[in-house]
């Protein structure tokens, strides 16, 4: 530890400055909630997949239509990554979408991809957990402060090889459908949007914490696909994330992903978002 530097004469001062959001977000485009809902309205399903437990599966879903994740079974949080389906080198970027939406996202709320991309992958449309707002402890739901869980950490904390953490299902997954050998599957597998997932910063050490889910079987989160897209998505080995999260010793259920494809026509007027407009000359 570090000795604690003497506190100087301004020092509430200082602290007492009034925080300023860092991105507003009046700027940025907005969904058209009411076209999304009307199309939602009429769509119909055209596939689905279980995820079974301590495993991934992935998913394809078009430009224009909705994927919906549902815990089916008991309390089970999932850990969610999103690709261009044409180019695995897009790929959602929690850092910026939380500086953009916030620490926990939910209706409205979009999932963006990372440079020199920048532009919104998918919208969430519906959220029945968004009840649940910001708890006592500062807990909230679908995080994207969290990274996802991973067998480097319990090596490094615990001496374990433990196979079955989020980061490795989602390696195995990603391989199994696309084809690639496993190391290059896995620089390809990113930071997730942890769906259900309770979470939050400690008040007093700063400290990332989970709590179990309020999560129950019925309760889903349905995004709008704003590009073409591949999801992959692992039903962590945590279960409802009360206790841990690299073993097999929490309780698993399997999450279920259905794709829904509007009617001809609900989404006229609509267009898919396009690369991000900067000109990336960096000064030179
Ligand atoms: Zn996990």
């Amino acid at each position: 530890m570090t000795d604690r530097a003497p506190e100087p004469a301004d020092a509430a001062a200082r602290r007492a400055v009034k925080p300023v959001i860092c991105y507003p977000t009046a700027g940025l485009p907005a969904p058209d909630t009411a076209l999304y809902r009307a199309a939602r309205a009429g769509a119909r399903k055209l596939a689905e997949v279980t995820v079974p437990p301590r495993e991934a599966a992935t998913f394809r879903v078009q430009a224009g239509q909705f994927f919906r994740i549902t815990s089916t079974e008991g309390p089970q949080v999932g850990d969610l990554n999103l690709w261009n389906a044409h180019d695995l080198a897009e790929r959602f970027y929690s850092g910026k979408t939380r500086a953009l939406h916030g620490t926990h996202l939910t209706e409205g709320d979009r999932m963006w991809s990372g440079f020199p991309y920048l532009r919104p992958m998918a919208t969430i449309t519906r959220d029945t957990l968004n009840w649940y707002g910001i708890d006592a402890f500062g807990g909230s739901v679908h995080d994207v402060i969290g990274t996802r869980c991973d067998p480097y950490t319990g090596n490094l904390l615990a001496g374990t090889q433990y196979h079955h953490c989020c980061h490795s299902n989602l390696t195995r997954a990603l391989a199994d459908e696309t084809g690639l050998p496993l190391a290059e599957a896995e620089a390809r597998v990113h930071d997730v949007l942890n769906v259900f997932m309770c979470t939050g910063f400690t008040r007093d050490t700063g400290q990332y914490f989970m709590k179990a889910s309020p999560v129950r079987p019925g309760d889903f989160l349905e995004f709008f696909a704003e590009i073409d897209l591949l999801g992959a998505l692992s039903a962590c080995p945590g279960g409802d994330c009360s206790a841990e999260h690299s073993s097999d010793a929490a309780a698993c259920h399997p999450l279920l992903v259905e794709v829904f494809a509007p009617k001809e026509g609900a989404l006229a007027g609509w267009q898919s978002p396009g690369l991000n407009g900067y000109d990336r000359s960096h000064g030179r």
